[in-house]
């Protein structure tokens, strides 16, 4: 089996786990709310998963998309699962408005400007609570 940084210990904080999968928050000036679902097991593709994996982790995906919209309400969310330089499944969870550094582009395309964003505390609690709340029902 090949070995990837995403099967080392998550260099972002950890918001939940499971035996499957982990939620990262991604560590990015550009972009608060921005969130990672990673497969603990290093696997490649989504159809190398048993069906019911690749159902739960959507689920994991979908659950914190939710999140993002009803507390944060960006203009956009962008998911992504990219993994070429990472063939380690992950899905990235990123929260897009119209003003922010990349908008239409991508997050990995020409940066047009730079301006950190910062989501209240407040806010970022009452995400993290309600993804957590949701995820371990
Ligand atoms: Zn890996």
């Amino acid at each position: 089996m090949n070995k990837c940084d995403l099967c080392s210990d998550p260099i972002y904080p950890v918001i939940w786990k499971n035996n499957k999968f982990r939620l990262v928050e991604i560590d990015d000036p550009s972009y608060s709310a921005y969130y990672r679902v990673e497969n603990i097991q290093h696997v490649k593709e989504m159809t190398d998963l048993e069906e019911k994996d690749r159902m739960e982790l959507m689920q994991v995906v979908f659950t914190v998309e939710s999140a993002i919209r009803t507390c944060y309400k960006p203009d956009k969310i962008n998911l992504a699962s990219l993994g070429n330089l990472t063939p380690h499944i992950h899905w990235h969870i990123i929260p897009r408005f119209k003003n922010d550094n990349h908008y239409p582009g991508s997050i990995w395309s020409k940066q047009k400007k730079f301006e950190k964003t910062k989501i209240s505390t407040q806010t970022k609690k009452k995400l993290n609570a309600i993804i957590l709340e949701n995820l371990n029902q």
